[in-house]
């Protein structure tokens, strides 16, 4: 197939000096991330597929890279699984060996399998088999195994092939007018989609570069983004620190304004947390829908208008519709038919590994993949999440309510920090709405009839919470996720 990046495979062509990768104090020109990247694919070339110990350092960037040059799957382990999902994930996904940092102590699941260091210092020139030398992956062959974040339910092995990892990154490149002269800043972890493929793969297939905080901190972003950086990328959670920081860090404020492009992603950016950041700099927020079955799927476009509380239109490539429960379509995109989204496209997933059962399920007979997303269109396109179905839409006195503008309105209210909202079950209706609210000041949180007469003032009476817990904090995941299923099991 023709390379996923050219950049890289022209590595001691004119493209060597750039750079490419900066994690702290290192960092790799292309050039010398070829060098680094040829003997790790040396060793890797007669593997099926490799693990990862994907820590956010310079040699997980380095040994993906190596691998995919090689033609090898590439399997990024979350270094903060526990003993039992990472059992899962590697009987699951049965990789060859692992590949990690030299002197990176690993837990006992990993003990049997064998391991490759990864030294960035440790450089070859020359030539190699596989992508340096045209090609000997196929386009359909799998790049990447990513385990979705287990947010609904225990985390999915998806398939990637190489085909979609190319589509959905040139299909953003359109989108955000993403070039080799943009240089990204980001402090995701590396072992999902967002941070590896958008944040690590992106730039390189590009030929512009990423600088990675290692941890996300405020400081490290108005470092970077007034010392040369175009670009952030982000989840909702890494944003509302930069929301409640503005106030009190002026270098921020000045760093965001001067940005070319702010993306969120992941998960719902609360229209709160948009409004303030665009008060405060002029700049506003881009957000992307997407996942690990799909990669991206939607997103504000660089040259479109930003509209706070939704995804935006369509990526290049990419068919999206939405359906009913019987699966016909929603009779109108009059940004206020509900219908679960779903999607076709050269970005999809192959499979989910070893499960033949819900990857039929995951699919329509003619091929579109059902998301698990419910949302509503406006009819110029853009659109508008309402929550996922299995845990966000509130079936409440015959209609049906999205979790997610409740928990905006209730962002708004000076007294609440953050919010998640449910259903239970109700006699009457059906299911009531549950607010679940960490507030502002832990001594005088907001009452029931407060919230609720707020929520019915900005949104309608029949989306007022019935029942109100205060929490300390919201159960999140990793990416910053809220795990509504540990909010109702509590
Ligand atoms: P699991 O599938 O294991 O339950 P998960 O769905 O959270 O976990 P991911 O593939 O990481 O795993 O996340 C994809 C989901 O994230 C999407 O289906 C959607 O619900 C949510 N999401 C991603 N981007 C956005 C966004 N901009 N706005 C709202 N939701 C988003
Ligand atoms: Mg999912």
């Amino acid at each position: 197939m023709s390379s996923l990046f050219p950049a890289l495979t022209d590595g001691d062509g004119p493209a060597a000096g750039r750079p490419a990768l900066r994690f702290g104090e290192r960092s790799l020109t292309y050039g010398e991330l070829a060098a680094a990247a040829r003997p790790v694919a040396g060793a890797v070339r007669e593997a099926r597929r490799v693990a990862v110990w994907a820590t956010p350092t310079l040699e997980t960037a380095v040994a993906v890279t190596a691998a995919l040059l090689a033609g090898v799957t590439v399997v990024p382990l979350n270094p903060k699984s526990g003993a039992k999902e990472l059992g899962h994930i590697l009987s699951d996904s049965a990789p060859d060996l692992v590949l990690t940092a030299p002197g990176q102590e690993l837990p006992e699941a990993l003990g049997g399998l064998a391991r490759l260091d990864v030294d960035p210092a440790d450089r070859a020139p020359g030539v190699l088999p596989g992508d340096f030398a045209g090609g000997r992956a196929d386009d359909e062959d799998p790049a990447l195994v990513v385990y979705t974040s287990g947010t609904t339910g225990p985390p999915k092995g998806a398939v990637i092939p190489r085909r979609a990892i190319a589509a959905t990154l040139d299909a953003l490149a359109d989108a955000w007018r993403w070039t080799g002269d943009d240089v990204l800043v980001h402090g995701l972890p590396l072992f999902h989609v967002h941070g590896l493929v958008l944040g690590v793969l992106g730039p390189l297939r590009r030929g512009g570069s990423v600088r990675h905080l290692g941890r996300f901190t405020t400081e490290g972003v108005t470092r970077e983004l007034s010392g040369g950086a175009t670009m952030l990328f982000g989840v909702p959670t890494m944003y509302h620190r930069v929301a409640q920081a503005l106030p009190t860090e002026p270098e921020l404020t000045e760093a965001l304004a001067g940005a070319r492009l702010l993306v969120s992603g992941s998960a719902a950016l609360p229209v709160h947390d948009h409004e303030r950041i665009a008060a405060a700099t002029g700049r506003r927020v881009i957000e992307r829908y997407g996942m690990t079955e799909t990669l991206m799927n939607t997103s504000v476009r660089a040259d479109g208008e930003a509209r706070p509380g939704t995804v935006g239109v369509p990526l290049p490539g990419v068919e999206l519709r939405l359906v009913e429960e019987d699966g016909s379509p929603v009779a109108a995109y009059d940004g206020e038919t509900v219908g679960e989204i779903q999607v076709r496209g050269p970005n999809l997933f192959t499979e989910y590994l070893n499960r033949p059962d819900a990857t039929a399920g995951a699919f329509t007979a003619d091929g579109w993949f059902r998301t698990g997303d419910m949302a509503v269109r406006d009819a110029d396109g853009y659109v508008r999440i309402v929550g996922r179905k299995a845990t966000d839409l509130i079936k409440s006195g015959g209609y049906k309510i999205g979790a997610g503008e409740i928990e905006n309105a209730l962002l708004e209210h000076p007294g609440v920090r953050e919010a998640a909202v449910t259903g239970e079950p109700d006699a009457d209706l059906g299911e009531r709405i549950v607010a679940w609210v960490v507030p502002a000041d832990p001594g005088a949180p907001p009452a029931l009839d407060e919230l609720a007469d707020h929520v019915a003032a900005r949104l309608a009476p029949h989306k007022r919470p019935r029942v109100l817990h205060h929490l300390a904090a919201l159960p999140r995941n990793d990416m910053g996720k809220i795990m509504k299923r540990a909010l109702r099991h509590d």
